[in-house]
């Protein structure tokens, strides 16, 4: 018998007139670095997001993070607070700058920060006498922070803060999108997120100077003059032209793909309805719109002879791909030694948690073999 077709967990998905757009830039010779597609791309995200904010775009969501970090006026031994329940490259561009992470859990609703636990960790700091230099705050999954409460707590101690919309981009909290909450918002093109330009990223500015700069610092900084001068100690961040045009190609059908996880989502939670022990990730209140970037399941029970390693075996078995949810960062190898506040909250998602299949390309027929596949693992 053959193999059944494997459904990974989210492979890129590249639309049919994805080769026109590349030709384009391919036959005009706009491949490298600026160029018409980049600004194209840039403008065509501004309206998507409904903001006047600048949006520049750069090689990674890790560069935009950097550059985030870099113009908030982070400089090195100043602690910035990050939440634990993300991917490494949330924390990383801190580490760059020589700044201190103080890692913060992760509230029971959204998965993200606690805002208690936020307001702990700046007490904490102004104890030892150092006011946090920015507030990392994470959309994990595509599921909205609160934004409100995070906001208030930044403006009212005057952090900056920047939010990883990485995964976010289309999910909206009380009507505003996530990435304009903050002083910056990043965004992520790689290969599995919600849209992909092969790798890349952007950055979000409230100040329309600051963007100035980060386009500048994208650029080595070099000055306006004819020579090699060079302003700062500048990076290789721009966004080439090449990679744009992959990215105008997923803009078009950016809608659809919300659509798209946003069902899939639904999905999940009619298959997970009876099955008690698990519980869907979810945001069932007016006040968030999730993308669902991955729709992420929490074994609630006590069961032993049920748990994620489990069924994740049973998955792959069965040609289905699953995934751990992020290991917190503060139980990271690299960063244990930082500091830490709030409870188990994110350690439990962890340990409990199982990213399963949320690609734009499942068929009906996939989600028909996931389904029985959850039927005959529960019912087992
Ligand atoms: C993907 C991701 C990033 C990094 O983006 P790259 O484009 O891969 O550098 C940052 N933060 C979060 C939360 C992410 O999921």
């Amino acid at each position: 018998m053959d193999e059944p077709k494997k459904i990974a967990l989210a492979l890129p998905f590249i639309d049919a007139d994805a080769t026109d757009y590349l030709a384009e830039v391919v036959n005009e010779n706009w491949v490298t670095s600026g160029g018409p597609a980049v600004t194209k791309f840039e403008n065509q995200l501004q309206e998507f997001l409904y903001t006047e904010r600048e949006v520049v775009a750069l090689n990674s969501g890790t560069a935009a993070l950097h550059l985030a970090l870099k113009l908030a006026g982070v400089q090195s031994g100043d602690f910035v607070l990050c939440q634990t329940m993300s991917f490494v490259a949330s924390s990383n561009p801190i580490a760059y700058l020589g700044a201190i992470p103080v890692f913060i859990d992760s509230e029971r609703s959204t998965y993200n920060l606690a805002p208690e636990n936020v307001e702990e960790a700046i007490e904490w700091c102004l104890k030892q006498n150092k006011k946090p230099a920015a507030l990392v705050a994470v959309h994990s999954f595509g599921i909205p922070c609160q934004m409100e409460e995070i906001a208030k707590l930044c403006k009212d101690y005057e952090i900056p803060l920047i939010e990883d919309a990485a995964e976010s981009l289309g999910s909206r909290y009380k009507d505003q999108s996530c990435g304009l909450f903050g002083d910056y918002g990043i965004l992520s093109f790689n290969g599995n997120k919600i849209i992909t330009t092969g790798g890349g990223g952007a950055l979000i500015c409230k100040d329309a100077q600051k963007a100035e700069e980060a386009r500048h610092l994208a650029r080595q900084a070099k000055s306006a003059t004819t020579g090699f001068e060079h302003d700062a100690v500048g990076f290789n961040y721009a966004m080439p032209g090449l990679n744009a045009a992959l990215g105008l190609s997923q803009l078009q059908t950016l809608k659809e793909r919300i659509q798209k996880k946003r069902e899939l989502h639904q999905f999940y939670l009619e298959c997970f309805t009876e099955i008690e022990e698990v519980e869907v990730l979810s945001v069932q209140n007016e006040e968030y719109y999730a993308n669902y970037w991955l729709t992420v399941i929490r074994f609630t029970g006590s069961d032993s002879t049920r748990n994620p390693e489990q069924f994740q075996v049973f998955l792959a078995e069965k040609g289905i791909e699953s995934r751990f949810p992020w290991k917190p960062l503060h139980l990271q190898e690299i960063y244990t030694k930082q500091h830490y506040f709030g409870a188990q909250h994110a350690e439990t998602l962890w340990k409990t948690g199982l990213c399963l299949p949320s690609g734009c390309g499942l068929t009906k027929e996939d989600l028909n073999r996931i389904q029985q596949a959850i039927n005959a693992y529960f019912s087992g």
